[in-house]
């Protein structure tokens, strides 16, 4: 093409660097993790990798001049992009230390911040979101996991599940009702250490492809008033903050898989003899990889856009962020789904890049909200 996508409008130099940074910092190539310990095992190793990388400044900001703390939403992209193209497991070690601190950065004191924030920067600590719940996932309004002030301790009872880096965090922030009112208002964020009495882990959840994933119990478990993020009942406004900072960032991952999957597929079609030729001059076989490309660098211009949006903001974007994830994921479902075609057989076989693809790109359409809250939120927007 003779340029590279940082070289658009809505990157500046800045991102060039970067670009050229993680161009030159291919992560390590290694098999596909199996089973709980070594996804676990995996897991930490990729985050040591990507804090010796000097990568986590990016999602776990430093304080400005003026104290404040902002994360450059394209820089995000452009990491997360590179990790969906090389390594998904890297991928959500990375952008996890961001959503597992972002109310921290957000709305959490000097003194919060100054506790966890240099650490999981480092890649010295683990750090985990856990909202979701058993009978509360899309529904976020619904959660039932309650903090009961005590003097000068909150007491959380309930239980989250499907909750990233479960098992392997050092502490994790949780989302839980404390009632000052109905809905999603009753609604505030504690962080909450590893080991803390009435913190107990269960069982690892297993996907089909590697995440760290578990669920969390919470029986009478003390943690003091100081744990409390920003003002109580902020909690659902500090997740859907941090949601409009990091949805646009999914679609970039997706962008990055469905990069993956178009160049596992170009590299197939081309050495591939099928009816006496190479596949790449079929022209059933042209016109799907033409579809692909162009799917791909639709995604990827919404997600830019979105990010851009952001950052040149400041403010909510939420309208831009769901679409850019909506996009992103479901732009790369198909292409990997096109490209598992394309391989035919060999598209399901073990040891294949794409079958592996398969089964990773498919969570994407369902964590920080599935496609149909996403557009639920972009109807909202545009009918409100
Ligand atoms: C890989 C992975 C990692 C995750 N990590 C975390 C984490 O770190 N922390 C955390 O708190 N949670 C996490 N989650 C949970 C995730 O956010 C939830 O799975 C998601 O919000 C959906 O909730 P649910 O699974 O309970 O599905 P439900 O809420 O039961 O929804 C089921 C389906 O209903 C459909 N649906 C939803 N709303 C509508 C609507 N308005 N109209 C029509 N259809 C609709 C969607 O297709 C949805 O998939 C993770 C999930 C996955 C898969």
């Amino acid at each position: 093409m003779g340029w590279t996508l940082s070289d658009l409008p809505f990157f500046d130099a800045r991102h060039r660097a970067l670009g050229e940074r993680l161009a030159a910092l291919p992560p390590p190539a290694h098999p596909e993790p199996r089973g709980a310990e070594e996804v676990a095992r995996r897991s930490r190793e990729s985050l040591r990798w990507i804090a010796g990388s000097g990568l986590l400044d990016i999602v776990v900001p430093r304080a400005d001049a003026s104290g404040a703390r902002r994360i450059d939403v394209r820089a995000l992209c452009l990491v997360r992009e590179f990790f969906g193209y090389h390594d998904l497991l890297a991928d959500t070690m990375f952008t996890m230390q961001g959503i597992g601190t972002a109310a921290l950065w957000l709305a959490g004191t000097a003194a919060q911040q100054q506790r966890y924030l240099d650490r999981c920067r480092a890649g010295e600590s683990i750090a985990a979101l856990a909202l979701t719940e058993p009978e509360a996932g899309s529904d976020v309004a619904a959660l039932a996991t309650t903090a009961r002030r005590e003097g000068d301790h909150f007491v959380i009872d309930g239980a989250k599940t499907l909750i990233t880096n479960a098992g392997i965090a050092d502490h994790y922030i949780v989302i839980a009702r404390t009632g000052e009112e109905p809905g999603a208002r009753g609604l505030s964020a504690f962080m909450l250490d590893a080991g803390t009495p009435g913190l107990e882990v269960g069982e690892p959840i297993d996907l089909i492809a590697p995440h760290p994933l578990g669920s969390l119990r919470f029986d009478g478990c003390r943690v003091p008033a100081d744990a409390l993020i920003g003002a109580p009942g902020q909690g659902f406004k500090a997740a859907m903050a941090v949601f409009d900072i990091f949805r646009p960032s999914v679609g970039a991952a997706g962008v990055g898989v469905a990069r993956r999957a178009l160049d596992e597929a170009l590299g197939h079609v081309r050495q591939r003899v099928l009816f006496g030729k190479p596949m790449a001059r079929l022209e059933g076989v042209q016109a799907r990889i033409a579809d692909m490309a162009t799917d791909t660098e639709t995604a990827a211009l919404a997600v830019y856009r979105a990010a851009w949006a952001k950052d040149v903001t400041g403010g909510r974007c939420s309208r831009e962020a769901s679409m850019a994830k909506l996009v992103g994921s479901e732009a790369a479902q198909r292409v990997v789904d096109a490209a598992v075609q394309l391989f035919g057989g060999r598209g399901i076989t073990k040891g294949y890049m794409v079958e592996q693809l398969y089964r990773e790109v498919r969570g994407m359409r369902i964590y920080e909200g599935a496609s149909e809250v996403q557009r639920m939120i972009i109807a909202r927007d545009l009918l409100a």
